[in-house]
């Protein structure tokens, strides 16, 4: 971020039209936005940006302030990482907190998966562009824990940026990162004993996260246990997304208007099917990811210096050039 553009506030930008609210769920009622994105216009350059204008007084009120900071500090540490929405400043009026965002033009990856218009191609470069997205985040020691399609959004040439930093955990550079590997050893070790744990206790536990986690079809297994979530805990849900793009949209564990609580279940029993005709090469990725065990996972080995290779060199990939994917044209473009 530049001295300059710090600089800035609201009466350098023509607010144009709203294009999202992040709602804020009160047993399960909407009951305002605590923060509106709007399309803007840089009156200098006019270059456009998404604004997104975080309301003070609701933020105290709904005790989003934890949500708003991590979500600025993961963005700061983000700052160049590719296939992650940048954050090129912040400025604040009386009433508002504005994060000067870079504009997905494209709206979110969600809209287009129910459209049917997602080949084998699409699936595959959509795929890897996530990769080395998520790679570049947990390169950053940022776990992102909320990855879904509403999260994916897609930049003027259709290329996709991971958003929705709010519920991401920032891990410190040394000490943190090897505590979540060990977290991962502890967890095996008390898994019996956190299978006995009550579903109920689990479902309350999401219920309490439900207003930042949005929906349960991405959670994971060790999250709905209660365990901590680590870096392996967004491959869980990469897996779900490769299988939905593969599955026109259709989410891997139910419909999003299911019982959360028969979600909760099915993912807790890996109780999932594949469609006819679903392609044997994705259907393989995703059995390798969607793995109970966080550290069984696709990928949860790596050693940081080579994230994700093993999944990169998984043969869904083979056809796929990792170095220039992001340069390359979207198969959405005709
Ligand atoms: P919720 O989880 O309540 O749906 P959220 O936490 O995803 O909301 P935001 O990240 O504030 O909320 O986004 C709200 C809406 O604005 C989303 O629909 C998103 O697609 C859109 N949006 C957010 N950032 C951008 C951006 N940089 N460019 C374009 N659209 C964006």
């Amino acid at each position: 971020m530049t001295s300059r553009s710090t600089k800035k506030s609201d009466n350098d930008f023509i607010f144009l039209k709203i294009i999202g609210e992040a709602r804020i769920l009160t047993s399960k009622i909407l009951t305002g936005s605590f923060s509106t994105v709007y399309l803007c216009r840089d009156v200098e350059t006019a270059k456009e940006y998404a604004i997104k204008a975080c309301d003070k007084k609701l933020i105290l009120r709904e005790k989003k302030q934890e949500y708003i900071k991590r979500e600025k500090d993961a963005l700061l540490k983000l700052n160049n990482t590719i296939g992650v929405i940048q954050l090129l400043s912040t400025f604040q009026s009386d009433k508002y907190l504005f994060f000067v965002l870079t504009y997905a033009k494209n709206s979110e990856l969600h809209h287009y998966l129910k459209l049917k218009i997602f080949n084998l191609e699409c699936v595959k470069y959509y795929s890897a562009q996530l990769l080395i997205a998520i790679e570049g985040i947990h390169r950053k020691n940022i776990i992102h824990r909320d990855l879904k399609p509403q999260n994916l959004l897609l930049d003027s040439s259709m290329k996709l940026i991971v958003g929705d930093f709010g519920s991401s955990k920032i891990l410190s550079d040394q000490t943190d990162s090897k505590e979540e590997q060990l977290n991962i050893n502890n967890n095996n070790k008390n898994q019996e004993e956190r299978n006995i744990s009550a579903i109920g206790e689990s479902k309350r536990r999401i219920d309490r996260r439900a207003s930042f986690v949005g929906t349960a079809l991405y959670v994971s297994p060790e999250v709905l246990k209660g365990s901590k979530s680590h870096f392996s805990t967004d491959l869980f849900a990469y897996g779900c997304i490769v299988y939905e793009m593969c599955a026109h949209g259709r989410p891997v564990f139910g419909s999003s208007g299911e019982n959360e609580y028969v979600v909760f279940q099915k993912i807790q029993n890996m109780d999932y099917k594949f469609p006819e005709n679903f392609d044997s090469e994705v259907k393989d990725l995703v059995q390798k990811l969607l793995k109970i065990d966080p550290e069984e996972r696709l990928g949860a080995k790596d050693p940081k210096e080579s994230i994700y290779k093993s999944i990169r060199d998984h043969e869904f990939f083979s056809t796929i050039n990792f170095d220039t994917i992001y340069s390359q044209t979207s198969p959405l473009i005709f």
